[in-house]
C-alpha cells in the first residue's frame, strides 16, 4: 500500500467530501489509489513493512518503541510504518496499535457555534484566573506521589474533600479494591431543583504515576492530572454562586486510573440502575494545561453516542472562550471509557496536541512548565458546559 502524506494550512472538511482516508489533526493520509474527490497533495509513503495507526499517547508507543518509524505525528496520534520482525512492545492502557484503514484515525478542527453569551454564564468563566489554577495544581503536585493506594493519595483525597464540601456539595469516599489494596473515588454532589431532574457529571482522575522511577518514584503529576482535579473543583467552586440548580451535579475525583481504569469503572458498575437511565452527560478532564499547539486548543475525544456533548462543549468554547477545539471519537484510555463502553454519553476534555507533552508519568510532570492561562480556558469551557445543562435559562 501506498499512502499520500498532505500537510494542510487549516482544516478543512476534504475528507467528508469524498476522500476516504484518516485526518491527524491538519495532516491527511488517503490511500495513493484513492484520488476521489480533490485528494490533497502531498508526499508518497510507500510502507517497507505495514502501517499502523496509533491511537493515544504516541509519546508512550515511542518510548517503548523507539526503532518504531513514524511517519506521521500529531502527539497523541501516529501513522508509523512497521517494519521489524518482532512486534511492537505493548504497554496495556497506554496506547492502541490498529492497521492503516480508512477512518482509523480522525482528528481535525472543528469550530463550534458562537450563540448569544448568557450573563450568568460570563460571570462564572470570568472569576478564574491562572494565579488560583496554578496554586491548586502546586499544592496538589507537592504530595510526593499520589499513588492510589498509598499515604499521598489520602492527603490529596484530604485536600479535595473540603473544597467540594465547601462548595455546598454533600460529599463521600467510595472505596474499592484494586491489586489488592483499597483505593478510593471521592464524590461530591449538589442536588437540582427540578422534579425529573437528571444527573451531570464531571469527573477527573486523582491518582499520578511515575513510569520510569516505578512504584514509590516521586510522581508530582501536575498536568497529569492535578490540572484537571483542579478544574473540577474550581468548577464546583463557581457554581456555589448559583444557589439552586435544576439538575442533580456530580464531581468525582477518581483513584485508580493509571492502572486501567479501576475507579471509573467501579463508579459505573455501582450506579444504582435510576441513576444511570438519568445521566445527561459526563465529562472527563484528563491534562488540561500544557500547551502543546500554537494556538490553546482542546482536544473533545469521544464516541457517536456523545456527539450531542461534544457539540455542546465546541458551542461553548466559541461562545466563551478562545479555544480552538479538535474532535475525535476514538475514545481511549481516561476514565470516560467506562461510560462509554455502558452506553452513557461521555467526553474527555484534554490539552490539544500537535507535539506531545514530554514529562507525563515521569518526576518531570510538575507546575513549572504548564501554561496556566490554557488550563482557565479549558475550565471555562467547562464550566460554561456544566451551568447551560444544569441550568438551562437563567433564573429558572
Ligand atoms: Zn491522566
Amino acid at each position: 500500500m501506498q499512502l499520500r502524506i498532505a500537510r494542510e494550512q487549516t482544516s478543512s472538511e476534504r475528507l467528508a467530501v469524498g476522500v476516504n482516508g484518516c485526518r491527524f489533526g491538519n495532516v491527511l493520509v488517503t490511500r495513493e489509489d484513492d484520488r476521489r474527490g480533490a485528494g490533497p497533495d502531498g508526499t508518497v509513503a510507500t510502507a517497507q513493512g505495514e502501517f499502523y495507526v496509533v491511537v493515544q499517547k504516541g509519546r508512550s508507543f515511542q518510548r517503548a518503541n523507539p526503532q518504531a518509524k513514524v511517519l506521521v505525528d500529531s502527539g497523541r496520534f501516529l501513522l508509523i510504518d512497521w517494519a521489524e520482525k518482532q512486534r511492537w512492545v505493548e504497554e496495556p492502557g497506554c496506547f492502541a496499535v490498529v492497521p492503516y484503514a480508512d477512518g482509523a484515525i480522525d482528528v481535525g478542527l472543528r469550530s463550534g457555534r458562537r450563540a448569544q453569551p448568557r450573563s450568568d454564564i460570563v460571570g462564572l468563566v470570568n472569576s478564574f484566573t491562572a494565579q488560583d489554577l496554578k496554586l491548586q495544581v502546586q499544592g496538589l503536585s507537592a504530595i510526593h506521589t499520589r499513588e492510589s493506594t498509598g499515604q499521598g493519595f489520602l492527603q490529596a483525597l484530604d485536600i479535595c474533600e473540603p473544597v467540594l464540601a465547601a462548595a455546598g456539595c454533600e460529599t463521600s469516599r467510595q472505596t474499592f479494591t484494586m491489586e489488592g489494596s483499597q483505593s478510593f473515588n471521592l464524590v461530591g454532589r449538589r442536588r437540582g431543583t427540578a422534579p425529573d431532574a437528571r444527573l451531570l457529571i464531571m469527573s477527573a482522575h486523582l491518582d499520578s504515576v511515575n513510569h520510569e522511577g516505578g512504584a514509590g518514584a516521586r510522581a508530582p503529576g501536575a498536568d497529569d492530572n492535578a490540572s484537571g482535579c483542579v478544574t473540577v473543583m474550581q468548577v464546583a467552586t463557581a457554581l456555589a454562586r448559583l444557589p439552586e440548580l435544576r439538575h442533580d451535579v456530580a464531581f468525582i475525583l477518581f483513584g485508580g486510573e493509571e492502572q486501567g481504569l479501576f475507579g471509573s469503572k467501579h463508579y459505573v458498575n455501582n450506579l444504582s440502575p435510576e441513576d444511570r437511565g438519568r445521566i445527561a452527560g459526563v465529562v472527563n478532564i484528563d491534562m488540561a494545561a500544557s500547551k502543546n499547539t500554537s494556538k490553546p486548543t482542546v482536544l473533545l475525544e469521544g464516541a457517536a453516542l456523545s456527539q450531542e456533548v461534544i457539540d455542546q462543549l465546541a458551542d461553548a468554547a466559541a461562545t466563551y472562550t478562545q479555544l480552538e477545539t479538535q474532535v475525535s471519537l476514538k475514545p481511549f484510555a481516561s476514565d470516560h471509557v467506562p461510560f462509554i463502553c455502558n452506553g452513557i454519553p461521555a467526553v474527555l476534555t484534554i490539552e490539544g496536541a500537535d507535539d506531545a507533552y514530554p514529562h507525563e508519568h515521569t518526576a518531570r510532570d510538575v507546575p513549572s512548565g504548564l501554561d496556566f492561562e490554557l488550563h482557565r480556558q479549558i475550565t471555562m469551557m467547562d464550566v460554561a458546559w456544566l451551568v447551560s445543562n444544569a441550568l438551562p435559562s437563567p433564573g429558572a
